[in-house]
């Protein structure tokens, strides 16, 4: 026992030493810290979950553990490039061709990975190359739910090009991709419930595996390795969306709670992007229906409230049975995100000649409009006229002109025609905007500045 103890000891002391005399070299720490980054995206669950699948790795394959944002490997299979998995009572199972056992039971963190992972390679799912491995779950109904479980740096390889596509200048690229890894690595878990991180739709980024990858997506997502965006230490939910039509939006604007780092920034980049949309006063009323609300039949719609950058804020629908009150990003996610593209509308009738559509100033107990005898007294006992066409506000840090965009507009004959400009939720980087200071010489990092607020770019 004592000599047991003293064998330890020695060898404790010769870790210790090993460990203090020979520091680990930067490169291969860094890269340790690079492969501790692993994502679990959902390709198949819920509805979609399938009986069984076929794996496909021309280089053979490697079993081993999805373990703490790593993969530790079990039992290599080098002599098979095809495997049938299945869920056979609770279990996942894994066969060949001709139907011999392989792995009876994958087990809650088996991962199954090409061969050749380390060097490029790549699996198919039912044909579909995906980079990393697979990792199988049964599902009490006895289907299996897919996750694809690989590096954050190959994650996002398969993210860009549906994000911002591949054609689009470097530099606005290298934003991109270090925008949807900062918004992957903040991900992480928002899916846990259903068994990974993040799903590969729009609700969290589109991730298209390895058939989405092309050599100018590889060479920003390479150039930018690592590089992430920092508040207050930690990586930040780097919200983007297609274009500001001039301003973005506070965060707290669209859904719900304030971000430091996602404030509205007037956005002198933004190429023009004019929208309209027309919504019959019927299909308004089935659309509010569908989100279980009761308003009987429509009889207006009226833009109730703007916010500091002259994005409507709230929609007021009058019906017969009831007022709905829309709020916020809920105006578009209820009368559709593709058909009311941003929130920065004007709203007329089908007769648009005429409309109440003058700018209306209120104190909160008398509202007048400019251009009716209206005055401002400045500090000094300076008494001007002014008129709708000369009104700004101003904040202490950005002056807003509001003609045209504060009117107080309402549709009462059986039609709402929306105009409006930008397109996307308005929270952080407009991707249009990226692309044309890209254009103009501007670097990625410039450019996330531009539209993240104190940040740290590392
Ligand atoms: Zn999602």
């Amino acid at each position: 026992m004592v000599y047991k103890m003293k064998h330890l000891l020695v060898t404790i002391t010769i870790i210790m030493f090993t460990c203090f005399f020979f520091p680990p070299i930067t490169g291969f720490a860094s890269e340790t810290a690079l492969n501790n980054d692993y994502v679990k995206i959902g390709l198949k669950y819920g509805s979609s979950s399938v009986q069984n699948c076929t794996l496909k790795s021309s280089a053979g394959f490697m079993l081993g553990i999805a373990d703490d944002r790593r993969f530790v490997e079990g039992m290599p299979l080098p002599a098979y490039t095809k495997l049938i998995v299945a869920n056979e009572n609770g279990v996942i199972t894994a066969r060949d061709e001709e139907g011999v056992m392989l792995s009876a039971d994958l087990g809650s963190r088996g991962c199954i990975m090409p061969a050749d992972y380390e060097e490029g390679g790549v699996i198919y799912y039912e044909n579909t190359p995906y980079r990393g491995g697979i990792i199988l779950l049964p599902n009490p109904d006895g289907t299996i739910t897919v996750t694809n479980y690989l590096s954050l740096e190959h994650y996002v390889y398969g993210v860009l090009n549906s994000e911002m596509g591949y054609t689009n200048p470097e530099e606005a690229l290298k934003a991109q991709a270090v925008a949807a890894r900062s918004f992957g690595e903040s991900s992480i878990g928002k899916h846990s419930k259903a068994g990974f991180d993040m799903c590969p739709s729009t609700c969290c980024q589109v991730y298209r595996g390895y058939s989405g990858e092309y050599p100018s997506i590889i060479r920003a997502v390479d150039e930018t390795r690592g590089e992430m965006i920092y508040y207050d230490n930690t990586p930040i939910t780097a919200y983007y969306f297609k274009n500001s039509g001039g301003y973005t939006q506070n965060i707290e604007d669209i859904w719900s709670s304030p971000m430091p780092y996602l404030k509205a920034v007037e956005d002198e980049y933004s190429p023009s992007y004019p929208w309209s949309a027309s919504l019959s006063f019927d299909m308004i009323q089935t659309k509010l229906e569908a989100a279980e609300f009761q308003p009987g039949t429509i009889e207006s719609v009226e833009i109730n409230e703007r916010n500091m950058t002259g994005a409507v804020s709230e929609l007021k629908i009058k019906g017969s049975k009831a007022i709905i009150y829309l709020k916020k990003e809920k105006i578009r996610n209820i009368l559709g995100p593709t058909i009311i593209k941003s929130l920065k509308f004007e709203l007329k009738g089908s007769d648009s000649d005429e409309n109440s559509s003058d700018v209306t100033i209120s104190n909160g107990l008398f509202a007048a409009k400019p251009g009716q005898n209206t005055y401002i007294i400045t500090g000094n006992g300076t008494i001007r006229e002014i008129g709708s066409d000369s009104l700004h506000i101003f904040n202490g840090i950005n002056t807003l002109k509001l003609n045209n965009i504060l009117s107080t507009q309402m549709s009462t004959d059986g039609s709402a025609n929306f105009n409006g400009y930008g397109y996307g939720h308005g929270v952080g980087m407009p991707q249009d905007s990226a692309i044309e200071m890209s254009k103009q010489g501007f670097t990625y990092d410039e450019i996330l500045r531009y539209f993240y607020t104190d940040i740290e770019i590392r």
